[in-house]
């Protein structure tokens, strides 16, 4: 894996529970970032959020930010091109 190669931890089945930024006076390391898990604490510097949907849970902060965007595909018979410029003007994209 690629990440592995790269120098990175792997940690499979471990639930990030909050993600803290540190604030104050810096840590020793450097570190910016106190990350929760299921099996212990993590301070790092840098942060990859790629929880998809589920990123709300982790970071409250993006409740705000991440919306459902629901994409759709339908096919009907070939539609007269007069018809379908009526049902669709300006090809706009509908649902
Ligand atoms: C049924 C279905 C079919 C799809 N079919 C297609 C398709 O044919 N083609 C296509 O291009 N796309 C498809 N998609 C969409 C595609 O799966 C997503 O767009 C893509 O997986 C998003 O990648 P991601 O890395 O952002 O998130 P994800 O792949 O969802 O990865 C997020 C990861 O974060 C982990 N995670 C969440 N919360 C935590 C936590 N607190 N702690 C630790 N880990 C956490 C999750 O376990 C997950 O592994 C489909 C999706 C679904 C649901």
């Amino acid at each position: 894996m690629a990440a592995e190669r790269a120098g990175a931890d792997i940690h499979e089945g471990t639930r990030v529970l909050a993600v803290d930024r540190i604030s104050g006076s810096p840590v020793s390391d450097g570190s910016r970032f106190l990350i929760r898990t299921s099996r212990g604490d993590i301070h790092t510097k840098e942060i990859m959020l790629a929880a998809n949907a589920w990123i709300r849970n982790i970071v409250p902060q993006f409740r705000q930010r991440v919306l459902p965007a629901e994409s759709f595909i339908i096919a009907t018979e070939p539609l007269p091109m007069e018809l379908a410029q009526k049902l669709i003007p300006n090809n706009r994209v509908v649902s």
